[in-house]
């Protein structure tokens, strides 16, 4: 890193645009709630946003018949307080994720079904499932939510893998079947990219791994009926930010002074620079690893972000004149070890006039299908939902996919995720400040991070770390 003084704004040429207190970069929801919170303040924001759209990993759909699709973020559920706070205020109409009846279960070449939210497997196998979700929610509670590398055990959970892990203590098929199946579900990611203990601090921050894989009572409880996206638009549309948001923004280059920020953006008519007092980067880690920063970062910082994949998940949702799943009993839901889908969910209308089956195709099988045609794709997906469902599956009246890895702007999703050797040596980097940034951020949070909620209380954070600093300049 260099050591050379600052320069101050006077070394540079002077320019005629006004100084902003704070400089928000990405229009997701951390960015957005952060900016909201500042402009309450009576702070001058003002937020640039990559995408030629708010909302980033939340991205909503409206179908021709007129209802509402996620193609991003989708649940929200009990403990996530300031998402259900925001949704209240923002008078946003919520809908209960249908859970009433068959769940399938697909292992091997066996298909059966269950009831409840634990699948149903022969006793050994459930026995084993069983101690295996206690024993990962007694160790989860051993990881700080908010410093995880001061675990007891933090160095050696560090140093392996959830695979690992898995092998040395989860003994028969079916329970490492079902566990694969809720890691992918949960993280995007398979159990050998993942730190163990970045794996329990994230399923202790999300109060426990039955709330993070289970609908009724958990992190899949609870849908909007315009979706999530609404959440961003009307933050966004709000008169302190309606006109202090810049779209089609994405920066480039971040250079420090000794009182002030330079930011330079791409905009559609070229280059383009602001300047604020501080500056909230709330955009993932591995991205900012596309920033030219001056004074550079520092190394652990940058290797932070070499550090951080995003997780690998496409959503597939084909939809039907009615759902004609529940006239069979089924609830929607399924759960399967092979490809194309490892877990399927109910995506009907509202009203349930319309019928809607949601794919998820998670880490490993993302990877192998992305490379298939789509036409191909598309039916491997459909058989899938017909295995489990009937052959009516095979008709949709309109499918739709969303592969987040081919986004510029995110590089995959849910989240980025750890490898070992990366929380306990660089997580102190994630969110502390380096001179006038700071950072916020789902990956930043302490409560829910990955989800919607830690964003909101990454942006919260961030803008609290921001107007105490501009209170005592
Ligand atoms: C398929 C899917 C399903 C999900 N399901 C759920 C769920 O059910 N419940 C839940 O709570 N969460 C879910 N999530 C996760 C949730 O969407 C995220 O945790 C949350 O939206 C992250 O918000 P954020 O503001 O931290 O990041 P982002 O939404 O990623 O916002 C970052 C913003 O920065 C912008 N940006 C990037 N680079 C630059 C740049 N150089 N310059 C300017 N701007 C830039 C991006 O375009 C983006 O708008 C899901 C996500 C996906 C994709």
């Amino acid at each position: 890193m260099s050591t050379a003084p600052l320069p101050t704004a006077a070394d540079r040429t002077p320019d005629p645009a006004p100084i902003d207190d704070v400089l928000v970069l990405g229009a997701g929801l951390a960015g957005l709630f952060a900016a909201r919170t500042l402009a309450q303040q009576g702070l001058r924001v003002r937020v640039l946003e990559a995408r030629d759209r708010v909302g980033g990993r939340t991205l909503s759909h409206r179908l021709t018949s007129g209802d509402v699709i996620e193609l991003g973020a989708q649940w929200l559920g009990p403990g996530q307080d300031r998402l259900i706070r925001l949704v209240r205020e923002l008078d946003l109409a919520t809908l209960a994720q249908p859970y009433q009846g068959k769940k399938v279960l697909a292992i091997g070449d066996r298909v059966s079904t269950y009831e409840g939210d634990i699948p149903s497997l022969p006793l050994l196998g459930l026995l084993d499932l069983h101690r295996t979700l206690s024993r990962v929610d007694a160790l989860a509670k051993q990881v700080p939510k908010e410093h995880p590398a001061d675990a007891p055990e933090a160095l050696a959970w560090d140093g392996m893998t959830v695979e690992s892990w898995k092998q040395a203590h989860v003994h028969t098929a079916g329970a490492r079947a079902l566990f694969d199946i809720a890691v992918a579900a949960i993280f995007a990611a398979e159990p050998s990219e993942l730190s163990l203990l970045y794996f329990l601090h994230y399923i202790h921050a999300g109060n426990g791994i039955l709330n993070l894989s289970t609908i009724r009572d958990g992190a899949q409880q609870t849908r909007l009926v315009d979706g999530f996206q609404q959440v961003c638009l009307r933050m966004a549309a709000e008169p302190a930010l309606v006109d202090r948001i810049h779209l089609s923004h994405p920066v480039c280059a971040i250079e420090q002074t000794s009182d002030a920020v330079d930011v330079t953006a791409q905009s559609p008519s070229g280059p383009k620079r602001f300047h604020a007092r501080f500056v909230i980067v709330a955009i993932p880690p591995a991205l900012c690893a596309g920033i030219d920063f001056k004074p550079d970062l520092p190394v652990a910082r940058k290797q932070l972000q070499q550090r951080m994949p995003m997780g690998s998940v496409c959503k597939c949702i084909a939809t039907y004149p009615r759902p004609f799943w529940r006239e069979r009993g089924y609830s929607g839901e399924a759960v399967c070890d092979r490809g194309p889908i490892r877990a399927v969910f109910d995506d009907s209308s509202a009203d349930g006039k319309r019928g809607g089956l949601l794919g998820f195709m998670l880490g490993d099988h993302l990877r192998s299908e992305a490379e298939r045609d789509p036409e191909s794709r598309k039916r491997s997906v459909l058989s899938a939902f017909a295995r489990f469902f009937g052959e009516e599956a095979l008709h949709p009246e309109s499918y739709v996919e969303h592969n987040w890895s081919l986004e510029p702007y995110s590089q995959g999703c849910y989240t980025a995720v750890m490898p070992p050797a990366t929380l306990t040596r660089f997580g102190h980097t994630l969110r502390a400040p380096i001179g006038r940034l700071h950072f916020a951020g789902t990956e930043t949070a302490t409560r829910f991070p990955g989800y919607m909620e830690g964003a909101l209380e990454s942006g919260v954070r961030a803008a609290e770390e921001v107007s105490a600093r501009l209170r005592t300049r």
